[in-house]
């Protein structure tokens, strides 16, 4: 159970200069629950297949820096990430190892970034391949920079056409400032359970391999598979794998849960701020959404919707404190929201409220408030505002 004193943390990432113990609601970073799942997806990987960790959108909102850090030293020996400012920030904090821009660059400034900061981009099309290839030219880069090679199999986002694969790589292969680090491709629907969409996709990939590989041109590395994919079909692994949401301890789907054991890498704490008891007939919060049934004690706790605890969950989900499920009641407001303490109406302010991990035996994960929205665990988790400081804690 947590209680006033309790947890040890420590500020990590950029945002927090205030010690732990003085904010109102933070973040809390597991680092030994992110080790252990990397390590985990290690074991369950052939020692043949990297571990790319995918550290984009500030490592899902738990902080790239010291994710990638962490997943560096536990197994992972890629980085990934979508765009240059992110690849950029984890070269200035000293991280040396390889990392893919997931996203799509073409402006002079990234190309030249890209080249500056030893990032390696995705090639998406012939024309952005003559992009990269006279920018570097232009800017009189002497040697061939790491590129990978983006098919479409059937995401219909980013990619050239997988029947265009042939001419892509050959088009890469010919421009003597690029040299193909990997052929890779993104699938659409390997959470599912009906695998049939992942295996056509899986067959062109294969089959537009074959064909590169028959006009005697063999990518060094090639590569397939997200997190789901990962967990649900070991052919998918090919020489490496791109694990976001796994490293952060949740499941693409329930019924991948059997295959690893992961530990959920983010809690969401927040402080009560104010508890007091209410009347009978006495509303709850902006357009009094909740009113009393009967006289209640309620608790007033520092977190809202600016800190990504979303609106639309008001008056719908459970919060833990001194290891009990208690309710959320009213509207959440920007900064704010209540609870309905009366079952331990002797809650003090400055207790810690946790609103996503574990305190006791009560656990609540990001997929339960998935559920509610409607929506997945991955725009859960990328929803905590900078405002949250985050705190590594060990
Ligand atoms: C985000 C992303 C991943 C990681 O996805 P998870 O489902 O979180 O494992 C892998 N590959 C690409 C291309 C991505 O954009």
């Amino acid at each position: 159970m947590l209680s006033h004193e309790q947890s040890q943390g420590v500020a990590i990432g950029q945002c927090d200069t205030y010690a732990w113990f003085s904010q109102r609601a933070w973040v809390e970073i597991d680092l030994m629950a992110l080790s252990h799942n990397v390590q985990q997806l290690r074991q369950f990987l052939s020692p043949r297949t990297q571990l790319m960790a995918v550290v984009k959108a500030d490592a899902y909102g738990h902080g790239a820096i010291t994710v990638a850090q962490t997943a560096l030293q536990s197994g992972a020996s890629w980085l990934g990430v979508a765009t240059v400012p992110e690849g950029i920030q984890l070269r200035e904090a000293g991280i040396k190892a390889p990392i893919l821009i997931l996203g799509a660059t073409h402006t002079p400034e990234q190309i030249y970034a890209i080249a500056h900061w030893e990032l390696q981009p995705t090639l998406c099309s012939p024309k952005q391949a003559l992009v990269f290839s006279n920018i570097l030219e232009a800017i009189n880069h002497s040697s061939p920079i790491p590129v990978h090679v983006k098919l479409d199999t059937g995401m219909s986002r980013l990619g050239t056409n997988w029947q265009q694969a042939c001419e892509f790589v050959q088009l890469v292969q010919s421009l003597p400032l690029l040299k193909i680090a990997s052929v890779y491709s993104h699938l659409a629907t390997a959470d599912s359970h009906d695998p049939t969409v992942m295996q056509l996709q899986h067959r062109r990939f294969q089959e537009a391999i074959a064909q590169i590989k028959a006009l005697g041109i063999k990518p060094p590395c090639l590569h397939l598979a997200n997190s789901a994919a990962t967990l649900s079909d070991k052919q998918l692994h090919y020489n490496m794998v791109r694990a976001g949401l796994l490293i952060y301890g949740l499941y693409p789907a329930t019924h991948l849960r059997s295959q690893i054991e992961l530990k959920p890498v983010l809690q969401l704490r927040a402080r009560v701020t104010q508890v007091k008891t209410i009347a009978a007939g006495t509303g709850v919060s902006y357009s009094h959404q909740f009113i009393a049934k009967q006289e209640m004690r309620i608790a007033v706790v520092g977190i809202g919707y600016a800190d990504g605890v979303p609106r639309n969950l008001s008056n719908k989900i459970q919060v833990l404190i001194r290891g009990q499920r208690v309710q959320q009641i009213g509207t959440i407001t920007m900064d704010q929201l209540m609870l309905d303490i009366s079952a331990l109406p002797d809650i003090q302010e400055g207790e810690v409220v946790t609103l996503l991990g574990q305190d006791g035996k009560q656990q609540i994960s990001a997929d339960d408030w998935a559920n509610q929205l409607n929506t997945i665990s991955w725009e859960i988790l990328c929803g905590f505002k900078h405002r949250l400081p985050r705190l590594g804690v060990i």
